[in-house]
């Protein structure tokens, strides 16, 4: 840090702890303004321009040093100069102290902030270069946060220093006025019947609902920033066009038609999407065989001698197209035809922010929803290109057996699909380059998993980052990095899954200028609203979930919202957010688990029951697994839940409503749960809470009782 760097941090710092020790504070209170009133009005009646300038010196340093009592000041402000002296000397003052609190936060941190965090705040850098006027402006207009952190935050920031002053001002002044004003009517504040006077009541509301009010405004502005260029239809075809039709599409349109919406619905592939062509439904029809054939090899576990199965790989991949055929009607034109949903195959591309254009068709519509759902990522890898890799899109194609599997990756559906060919008898190399298999989980809940992958004969390559892939003459060949060493793997078919991309190009959102995040979904808001106020998005394509359910959970606000919008509208809610990964052992978990918890601070107590002891689970062969329940520390408040174990993903669903409605352990241990089965676990967890939180010194009086009653 250079010497003048030095010496402002000293000066500020001395200048805070001189505020604090001092108890410079007492100044800045209503009471105190009341009481000095008659005095400032004498001395501002005699001596009115050292007045102005000595409130003005006093304003400024406490905004520069960012000290609590700007909010008096401008009230004050108005109690001493009435509505307009006090709005100019105000609105300069302010403007100026947060310049300069700007400039000194630039000064000491912004170098310091933007090399450490540089890369990660590119986007940031770029947003305030290109936005950051706008941005600034609604947040001195919007006063959501505190006056003192904009100007500290802006100053780590490219914004100009003119530019932030100006903007500054201009958007501080409704606010300025709003406050001002309320101090004019403190002024006139005689005795305490004063504080119902109309004029008092009048401008303190108008200090609450001005917020409210700034924020319409912001909103107003912002969508005719976006839709100022777009000529708006005078009548519309539909009310909303659904863009997609997987999980989140389906669900959307189901919901505008329940609710007698003129809905369309496209789709340039097939209905259902993901999910039910090449995710959840082959992927659990492809594990239930799988499944089928591993309890095979474990015959003698159920008192078998011996037990063979023959089967080809062809008719197990056919079972998986019946499964999805026998569920494909759910999701049909047929059935949502019915529903009221006008069903339209063909690829749509969005023209205007009212117009989407599908098989040389222009359709107009009020509201658009993004439903386009996400595909597989590849890696450029070098030579990955030659391989004629799978992914989860083109595997349920697959006619032959491969011999010798790599798949690439360790997340859920690496996992889930790693397990079900070494099951069909492949030898499978699971390749993850980070330390553990499923890594969202709790360390010794990945460790279940890697056990078991282990047992069954899957080599799992922790650790390995694959470098490159070349065509041997015999077999395919993947090299990868592990602890500096180079490691040689052959095989004959490669399966990459290492994530899933949001589909955002190619139909319109570019040339829009719909906005994306970093990880390459559409950005949206709490009211699943992207920056164009009529588009919305649901699913894989705005995440920041990549499930089924929560697409659809997405789903109901982004079709409700867009529907109903400006007149009524619903945050989302993702405070309670299950999920699976159906590997054997089964992984299932709804809120936070040990890694998150830590990770945001939260402090929490750890009670398990292992599944090992569990009557059913005995008797079926399944001994194996956990519940583990994350509380508060002392209270009987769950704050998450993770299970290993058979039926994982269905057992977590008492939590989920446990969780959703607020109910505690003791709910669950008072609940009769039948008798046996896996879901008694749920149970005995909750009696392993409550012995460990039994009342001891209750309990010490209730023995001295029956002692006592023993004669
Ligand atoms: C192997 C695998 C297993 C999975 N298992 C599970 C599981 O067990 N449980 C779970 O909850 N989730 C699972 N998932 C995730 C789940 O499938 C997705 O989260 C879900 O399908 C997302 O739904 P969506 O509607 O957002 O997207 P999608 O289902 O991908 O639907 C998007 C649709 O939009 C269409 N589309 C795109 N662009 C256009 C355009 N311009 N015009 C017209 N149509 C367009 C596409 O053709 C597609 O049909 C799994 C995924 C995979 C890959």
């Amino acid at each position: 840090m250079t010497k003048s760097k030095i010496l402002i941090l000293i000066a500020v710092v001395a200048a805070v702890i001189a505020f604090f020790v001092f108890d410079l504070g007492q100044y800045f209170n209503l009471a105190y303004l009341k009481q000095q009133k008659t005095d400032i009005e004498a001395y501002y009646a005699t001596h009115p321009w050292s007045t102005v300038a000595i409130y003005f010196v006093v304003y400024v340093v406490v905004t520069a040093l960012s000290l609590p009592g700007a909010a008096i000041m401008t009230l004050a402000g108005g109690a001493i100069f009435g509505l307009s002296v006090g709005t100019v000397v105000v609105s300069f003052a302010s403007s100026i102290g947060a310049t300069l609190a700007f400039l000194v936060s630039r000064f000491l941190l912004r170098d310091w902030v933007q090399q450490r965090f540089g890369s990660s705040l590119k986007r940031v850098n770029e947003g305030i270069r290109r936005d950051g006027a706008f941005y600034l402006f609604t947040m001195r207009l919007v006063p959501a946060f505190p006056f003192f952190v904009v100007n500290l935050v802006m100053g780590l920031t490219p914004i100009r220093t003119a530019l932030f002053y100006l903007v500054s001002q201009v958007g501080m002044l409704p606010g300025t006025v709003v406050y001002v004003n309320a101090g004019t009517q403190v002024a006139k504040l005689e005795s305490a019947a004063g504080i119902l006077s109309p004029g008092l009541i009048i401008s303190f509301t108008l200090i609450g609902v001005f917020p409210l009010l700034a924020k319409k405004i912001v909103d107003l502005v912002k969508a005719r920033r976006v839709l100022g260029d777009y000529p708006k239809p005078k009548t519309f075809d539909r009310n909303l066009v659904v863009i997609g039709a997987g999980s989140a599409g389906l669900v959307t349109a189901y919901i505008a038609a329940a609710i007698k919406a003129d809905v369309t619905l496209i789709e340039k592939h097939k209905m259902g999407g993901d999910c039910l062509n090449t995710g959840c439904v082959p992927s659990k029809a492809l594990i239930r065989s799988a499944k089928y054939l591993s309890h095979i090899r474990r015959a003698a576990d159920f008192g078998m001698k011996s037990a063979t199965v023959d089967y080809d790989f062809a008719d197990i991949m056919a079972r998986v197209h019946r499964v999805i055929r026998r569920i494909e009607p759910h999701d049909s034109v047929e059935r949502y035809t019915r529903l009221g949903v006008d069903c339209v195959e063909g690829e749509a591309k969005i023209v205007s922010p009212y117009e989407v254009e599908v098989n040389g068709r222009t359709l107009t519509t009020r509201n658009i929803v993004l439903a386009t759902g996400a595909r597989p990522c590849v890696p450029p890898i070098p030579g990955i290109e030659d391989m004629e890799y799978w992914t989860s899109d083109s595997l349920w194609d697959m006619h032959r057996k491969p011999k010798r599997l790599v798949v690439l990756g360790g997340g859920p559906i690496g996992c889930e699909l790693a397990q079900c060919f070494a099951r069909l008898g492949c030898h499978v190399t699971q390749v993850e380059m980070l330390p553990r298999l499923l890594t969202r989980e709790d360390p010794e809940i990945s460790q279940w998993v890697q056990a078991r992958f282990q047992t069954e004969g899957i080599d799992v390559l922790i650790n390995h980052k694959a470098k490159s892939f070349a065509l041997g003459d015999a077999a395919k060949i993947m090299l990868c990095e592990h602890d500096g060493q180079e490691v040689r793997v052959e095989f004959d078919e490669l399966l990459v899954a290492v994530g899933r991309k949001p589909n955002t190009e190619g139909f319109g959102l570019e040339e829009l200028g719909v906005t994306t995040s970093r990880q390459g979904t559409v950005e949206v808001n709490e009211y699943m609203q992207t920056n164009f106020p009529n588009i919305y998005a649901c699913g894989d394509v705005a995440g920041p979930y990549q499930f089924t359910h929560t697409a659809a959970h997405q789903a109901w606000y982004a079709s409700v919202n867009a529907l109903f919008s400006p007149f009524k509208r619903f945050k989302v809610d993702y405070s309670v957010i299950p999920w699976a990964t159906f590997t054997e052992p089964e992984v299932a978990r709804v809120g936070l688990n040990e890694l998150e918890a830590k990770e945001q601070g939260v402090a929490y107590e750890v009670t398990t029951y292992g599944i090992d002891d569990l009557d059913r689970a005995i008797a079926d062969g399944e001994d194996h697994g956990v519940v583990k329940v994350l509380t508060v520390p002392g209270k009987d408040k769950i704050l998450g839940v993770t299970i290993v174990g058979e039926h994982a993903g269905d057992l977590i669903a008492e939590f989920v409503t446990a969780m959703k409605y607020k109910l505690g352990l003791n709910k669950i241990l008072g609940t009769i749960h039948i008798y046996p089965t896996l879901a008694e676990a749920n149970k005995f967890v909750a009696g392993e809470w409550k012995r460990a939180h039994a009342p001891q010194t209750l309990l010490t009086w209730v023995e001295r009782f029956h002692t006592w009653r023993l004669g």
